[in-house]
């Protein structure tokens, strides 16, 4: 099923997810859904407040891009990136490489706003697979990237946080608009297809 995306201004996009304690038919269900949904979105990550619910549950898709390529280890193991994708996890947490580049995302909850962020180049991920499993993922590229914007939704957190101060005063009466139109449950359009949604 396709879900509604929460955007900016609905207020569990700043709720801390729970951890999820038992993979029962729920939660495989939402996972589903919310596969369906990013992808209906052209999204390449999203995070269980997305769809408005505060749970330590994500999902990505990354789609080899030339000028951004993912590099991907599973469990200690070279795998081919295609291959591994999509990834479903769940209780993630995250190890950060001193390293830092800048890039441009975008984010589903912020409809046609991309902005310049300073991310670690390469993370180490510890998380759980829907059967329960423990799963080690170490990533660079876009997949790190989008890694650690996903994972900071599952905590609250959003890229505007992360935002140059410049960045998001020039963002400022956007923001403000988007959150007003979020308040008021006016429709928004939907992401650009053509840019990184996370
Ligand atoms: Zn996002």
């Amino acid at each position: 099923m396709n879900l509604p995306i929460a955007k900016y201004g609905d207020p569990v996009l700043r709720l801390k997810g729970r951890r999820v304690e038992k993979m029962d038919d729920r939660i495989r269900e939402l996972a589903a859904d919310m596969l369906e949904t990013m992808h209906a979105a052209n999204g390449v990550g999203l995070a269980a407040q997305q769809v408005g619910e505060a749970l330590l549950l994500t999902v990505l898709d990354v789609l080899q891009t030339e000028d951004r390529p993912s590099t991907l280890r599973l469990n200690g193991r070279e795998i081919e990136l295609l291959a591994a994708m999509p990834l479903i996890l769940l209780n993630p947490t995250i190890a950060l490489d001193r390293e830092t580049d800048i890039g441009t995302e975008g984010c589903l909850s912020f409809p046609e706003i991309t902005a310049e962020i300073e991310r670690s180049v390469a993370v180490n991920v510890q998380a759980e697979t829907l059967e329960g499993n423990p799963i080690e993922i170490e990533a660079t590229g876009l997949l790190a990237r989008a890694l650690q914007h996903e994972v900071d939704h599952l905590n609250g957190i959003l890229f505007i946080d992360r935002m140059s101060s410049v960045a998001k005063a020039s963002l400022q009466s956007r923001l403000k608009r988007l959150r007003k139109e979020t308040l008021r449950g006016e429709k928004q359009n939907p992401a650009r297809a053509s840019q990184i949604n996370l």
